[in-house]
């Protein structure tokens, strides 16, 4: 019995009263999206396994050793997304939406499984929101695209994120970069992880992405992706750069960024930071022009990038960013009697139609227990109904942090009254 009182290694609960700092973040990359000319996709939470191992890529960490793969009672394998990338281009490809115009620009907000050691900053079950663009090979998108990212850190107030940028080229570049690659590495097979043994003939740039401190180090000795690139790649980076610079955005050229998905091509990126831990990677993204033809449509290109929402509420807490508090509540009712009690729960629901949060009793509780319980939630404005207050058809609304009263009606002008009580205390306060 135990068992079911404990969350999955790996998982995390957002509790309520927590939850208002995910809504805050999320928000803003709502309103930060829409700006952007961005327009929110939800796909399903699993998808067909292929999709995955077609879209993310066969030689990747996340498909060889990360996703929770299982079949289902009808025999299909299907897999919990593992990313939101490639459920957002499958979307695109089965509903057409080239014919809607181009570019394609979506958001979305996605949970992603991962079945990886759980610590710091790496979770099993964690939560992305990412920016698509699709049908566009113009620098412009890739620049506008990282301009959005930063923008949401700027309003976030978050500092010492930096920004690395790379480009990894071209099918056409890359070919002559892997035989270099290949050459590099053939020299430490000796020292090498098995699993990048096996990826040095198929997909020697996966091992610039190892994790294990013995091939990272190899790694540091590469030759550079930026000296191989081809003339169409070198010039879409350098145009990048100028979009960069044209909007005042900070960044560095970091030539062993490579990104751990299959698809990337030429520019890729990251925002990253010292302040959380070895878990400091807090959005990545780049150009994967060659995914839609992977999965079986016309060549679109497309770009796009995913912020890791656990990272980056780790981030604003170490910086101490403080995320406004919601009001708990603006009135809360007090009943004695259970005439009373009905009369508290008319006021309530009207108050409540006028847009404000309004509470009362749904417990049983005495009053001195319903006054200290108001208390608590930080109610601003408190209103105690007794039989005199209903005789009278009037009760004095408290405002609870200076103590003054007033008088209100107790009918159908009250919510009205109540929220114009509201908006002038309110002013008070703050001059
Ligand atoms: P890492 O190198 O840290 O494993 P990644 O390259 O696998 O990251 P992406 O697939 O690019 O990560 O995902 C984008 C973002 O999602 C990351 O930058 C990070 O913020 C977040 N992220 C990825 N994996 C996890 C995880 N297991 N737990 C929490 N956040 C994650
Ligand atoms: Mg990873």
């Amino acid at each position: 019995m135990a068992l079911i009182t404990k969350k999955i290694k790996g998982t995390e609960d957002v509790l309520p009263k927590d939850s208002y700092r995910w809504q805050f973040v999320e928000n803003i990359m709502r309103n930060e999206a829409r700006s952007y000319g961005f327009k929110e996709i939800r796909t399903p939470v699993f998808e067909h396994t292929e999709l995955f191992t077609r879209g993310v890529g066969q030689t990747t960490d996340v498909v060889q050793k990360e996703m929770y793969t299982f079949d289902t009672k009808g025999g299909e394998s299907v897999t919990l997304r593992p990313e939101g990338t490639a459920g957002a281009a499958r979307a695109v490809l089965e509903h057409s939406l080239e014919n809607d115009g181009l570019p394609i620009k979506a958001s979305y907000f996605v949970s992603c499984y991962r079945y990886e050691k759980p610590q710091a900053g790496r979770l099993r079950e964690f939560h992305q929101f990412g920016l698509e663009e699709y049908g566009t090979q113009s620098p412009a998108a890739d620049a506008e695209l990282i301009c959005a990212a930063q923008s949401i850190f700027d309003r976030l107030g978050i500092e010492q994120l930096r920004l690395e940028i790379n480009s990894i080229g071209c099918p056409v570049c890359r070919a002559e970069y892997h035989q270099a690659l290949k050459s590099y590495f053939e020299g430490y097979t000796d020292k090498l992880c098995d699993t990048c043994l096996s990826r040095l003939d198929k997909n020697p740039m996966r091992i610039l992405d190892c994790k294990s401190p013995i091939c990272s180090k190899i790694a540091e000795g590469v030759p550079k992706i930026t000296d191989f690139l081809c003339d169409e790649c070198r010039e879409h980076f350098d145009a990048v750069q100028k979009y960069l610079d044209a909007a005042d955005i900070k960044y560095t050229v970091n030539p062993t960024i490579v990104r751990g998905l299959d698809y990337y091509t030429k520019t890729v990126f990251e925002f990253v930071t010292d302040c959380i831990g070895a878990q400091g990677t807090v959005c990545g993204g780049g150009r994967y022009d060659g995914l839609i033809e992977e999965l079986g449509g016309k060549h679109l290109p497309s770009l796009g990038f995913a912020m890791g929402l656990e990272r980056l509420l780790m981030l604003m807490d170490t910086q101490g960013i403080e995320i406004p508090k919601p009001t708990g509540c603006d009135l809360y009712v007090a009943a004695m009697g259970e005439n009373a009690a009905f009369k508290a729960f008319e006021i309530i629901k009207s108050v409540r139609d006028s847009g404000l949060i309004a509470e009362t009793d749904v417990v049983g509780r005495g009053l001195r227990a319903q006054m200290k319980y108001a208390d608590k939630i930080g109610a601003k404005y408190s209103l105690v109904i007794g039989d005199n207050e209903l005789e009278q058809g009037e009760a004095e609304v408290k405002n609870m942090e200076s103590g003054e009263k007033t008088r209100l009606a107790l009918d159908n002008t009250f919510a009205e009254k109540f929220s114009i009580l509201e908006i002038t205390d309110d002013k008070a306060f703050k001059i």
